[in-house]
C-alpha cells in the first residue's frame, strides 16, 4: 500500500466529525492491508513503539519534500525499524541519514505526517474504539468478538491482521496467556446506588478504593504485575511478587487495586501510591493489595465465567486479600457499604453484576461507581501564565474532555483552583515540555496530560465548542496512570447537566459511540 493513501486516510479521518465516515474511511484502507504497520500509523504509532526521535531531532531536519509519491507503508515500516535499532558509536550522524533519507522520499504531506507520528503528536488513544469498529467492519465479523481478541491480545495490528486474514475462526483462538496483560474491564458512573441496582438486578456492592489498578499473573513461581496501561511493573514491587507467589495456587490472574496504607489502615495521599510504580527501590512505604477479580486459576479460564463465580475463585486464592463487599445485599445492607467505605477513608463504591462476564471496554455497564462527589478525568490543552504571586507559573488550566467518536478532545473549561505549590511547580515544567504552541497568554500542549478533576456539575455555555462548561471545577491531582484515552468522554461531561440521568449520552451524533467508562 502507498503510504500516501494512508496519510490521505489519517486527513479524512481527521476531517470528519462522523464515527460512521471514520469507520468507513478507516475500513475501506484496511481491507487492502499488507503490513500491521497500517493499523499503528492510522493510531499514530511507530509500530517499534516510540522509536527515540522526538520534537528537536524532526525540528531541525529541513529536507526538501519528493515531488512524486512513491513511498509504501511497508517501507516506512523498515526505516523507521532500521532508525530504532541504530546504537553505539557514530550513531548520531547514522540516525539523522536515515532520517533525512526517508523524507526525502517523501511529500510534504507525508513528510507532515511523519514529523507528527515521530514526536507522538498523532497518537490517538481516542481512535481506538473507531478503529475496533473498522476492523469488524473490514472483516465482516461482529464487534464483539474483535473487542475481545483485542482486549487479550492487547494489540490492534495483530487484531486487524487476524480479522482480515482469518476472519472470527482465528479472533477466537485468541486466548487468555497468563503472562500476557489482560485490557481491564471498566467501571461508568452510576447515578445513585439504589439505581445502580435495580438496573444490574443481582449485584455485589464493594469499597472502591483510591489506589491504583494492578494486574497480576502468576505460572509457577513466575510472576508478572502489570498497570492499567499494561506497563509492566514487577521489578518495583517485590513485596506484591512475593505474596502472589504465596498464594495457594499454581498459576493465577488477578486483577485489584493496590495502595500504601497509613498505620491504622487508611489510604494514605494517591501520590505516594504512584511514587511507588515510577522509581526502582522506593521501599520504605509498602502497598497493600486488594483484590477484586479472578480471570484464571490453575489452568482454567473465568473471563466467561459470571461473577459470582470469579468471586468463588479468588476466595480461594487470595483470602485475606479480597477488597472488602457484600454479595446480594438488602437495600440497608448496601448503604451501609457505602458508609464503611467512606468512613475507611475510601472514594464510594462498585456495584458490579453477579451475572456478568469479565469484558474491557464493552458498552454496557456490568460495573458502576457511586461516589459522593463528582470528579471528571480529563485531558489538559493548554495552560496560561498565572499573575501575582503566581506569575512565572503555568497555573490556569484549559481541561478538555475525550470525543467517543475519536476526534480530539473538546474543551470543557478552565481552572486554577486546588493547586499546591507543588503541583504549580511541577506542572510549569512538566507542560513546558509538552509545549506545542507558545503564546502571550501561555502555552498549548500535546493532549496527552489527564488530570482528575472535581466539580459541582455541568452547565450549558456557548463559550466552548462542545457547548458546555464545568462549574466550580477544581484539581484534585494528575493522574500518570491513565492516558489521555482513558480520559472520561464528552457524554460524561454532559451527563452532569442538570436534569440529566449520568451515564447516557446525549451526544446526537450517529453510531452508539464509547461508554464514558474509565
Ligand atoms: P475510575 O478510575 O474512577 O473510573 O474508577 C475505576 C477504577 O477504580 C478501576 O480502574 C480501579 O482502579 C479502581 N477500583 C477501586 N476499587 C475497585 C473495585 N472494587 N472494583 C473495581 N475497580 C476498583
Amino acid at each position: 500500500m502507498l503510504f500516501s493513501e494512508l496519510v490521505e486516510t489519517s486527513e479524512a479521518v481527521a476531517a470528519t466529525r462522523s464515527r460512521l465516515a471514520k469507520v468507513a474511511a478507516l475500513a475501506g484502507l484496511l481491507k487492502r492491508l499488507d503490513t500491521p504497520a497500517v493499523v499503528s500509523f492510522l493510531i499514530g504509532v511507530p509500530s517499534q513503539g516510540r522509536i527515540g526521535a522526538g520534537w528537536r531531532t524532526v525540528g531541525d531536519l529541513a529536507v526538501p519534500p519528493a515531488a512524486a509519491e512513491s513511498l509504501t507503508v511497508a517501507e516506512v515500516d523498515e526505516a523507521l525499524g532500521a532508525y530504532g535499532t541504530v546504537s553505539g558509536k557514530g550513531s548520531a550522524g547514522r540516525r539523522a541519514d536515515l532520517l533525512a533519507a526517508l523524507f526525502g522520499r517523501a511529500t510534504a504531506a507525508e513528510q507532515g505526517f511523519l514529523r507528527r507520528l515521530l514526536t507522538g503528536e498523532l497518537r490517538q488513544g481516542a481512535l481506538e474504539g473507531v478503529m475496533l469498529d473498522a476492523i469488524a467492519s473490514a472483516a465482516d465479523v461482529p464487534g464483539a468478538v474483535v473487542r475481545r481478541a483485542f482486549m487479550l491480545s492487547g494489540s490492534l495490528p495483530d487484531t486487524a491482521v487476524a480479522a482480515l486474514n482469518g476472519g472470527e475462526a482465528e479472533l477466537a483462538e485468541v486466548r487468555l496467556e497468563v503472562g500476557r496483560p489482560v485490557r481491564p474491564m471498566l467501571a461508568s458512573p452510576a447515578s445513585s446506588l439504589p439505581e445502580a441496582m435495580a438496573e444490574l438486578g443481582s449485584v455485589v456492592v464493594e469499597h472502591k478504593l483510591d489506589g491504583a489498578r494492578i494486574q497480576v499473573h502468576r505460572s509457577g513461581s513466575e510472576v508478572h504485575i502489570f498497570t492499567r496501561t499494561l506497563r509492566e511493573i514487577t521489578a518495583t514491587v517485590p513485596e506484591l511478587v512475593d505474596l502472589v507467589r504465596a498464594m495457594p495456587c499454581t498459576s493465577v490472574v488477578l486483577d485489584g487495586e493496590t495502595l500504601a496504607l497509613t498505620d491504622d489502615g487508611k489510604p494514605r495521599p494517591f501520590q505516594e501510591t504512584m511514587s511507588r510504580f515510577g522509581a526502582q527501590d522506593v521501599r520504605e512505604l509498602l502497598l497493600s493489595p486488594f483484590f477484586f477479580d479472578c480471570l484464571h486459576l490453575d489452568g482454567q479460564d473465568l473471563l466467561d465465567e459470571p461473577l459470582r463465580a470469579r468471586l468463588t475463585a479468588l476466595r480461594t486464592v487470595a483470602g485475606p486479600h479480597v477488597i472488602p463487599g457484600v454479595q446480594d445485599p438488602t437495600p440497608d445492607a448496601a448503604a451501609a457499604v457505602v458508609d464503611a467505605s467512606l468512613a475507611a477513608g475510601h472514594e464510594g463504591v462498585m456495584v458490579k453484576s453477579l451475572t456478568s462476564s469479565y469484558a474491557a471496554g464493552r458498552r454496557g455497564s456490568a460495573w458502576q461507581k457511586v461516589k459522593p462527589v463528582h470528579t471528571l478525568d480529563l485531558v489538559v490543552l493548554g495552560v496560561e501564565w498565572g499573575s501575582g504571586r503566581r506569575s512565572g507559573k503555568l497555573s490556569n488550566l484549559h481541561l478538555g474532555a475525550r470525543d467517543p467518536n475519536g476526534g480530539p478532545p473538546v474543551m470543557v473549561g478552565k481552572t486554577f483552583k486546588g493547586m499546591t505549590d507543588e503541583l504549580l511547580a511541577w506542572q510549569t515544567k512538566a507542560l513546558a515540555d509538552i509545549a506545542t504552541e507558545d503564546h502571550p497568554w501561555g502555552i498549548v500542549v500535546n493532549p496527552e496530560l489527564v488530570i482528575e478533576i472535581e466539580l459541582d456539575g455541568a452547565q450549558v455555555s456557548p463559550r466552548y465548542p462542545g457547548g458546555l462548561a464545568l462549574r466550580f471545577a477544581r484539581v484534585l491531582r494528575y493522574r500518570p496512570d491513565k492516558d489521555a484515552a482513558d480520559a472520561d468522554t464528552i457524554d460524561a461531561v454532559r451527563a452532569l447537566l442538570p436534569g440529566k440521568a449520568p451515564g447516557v449520552g446525549t451526544g446526537g451524533g450517529e453510531g452508539e459511540g464509547e461508554s464514558g467508562g474509565t
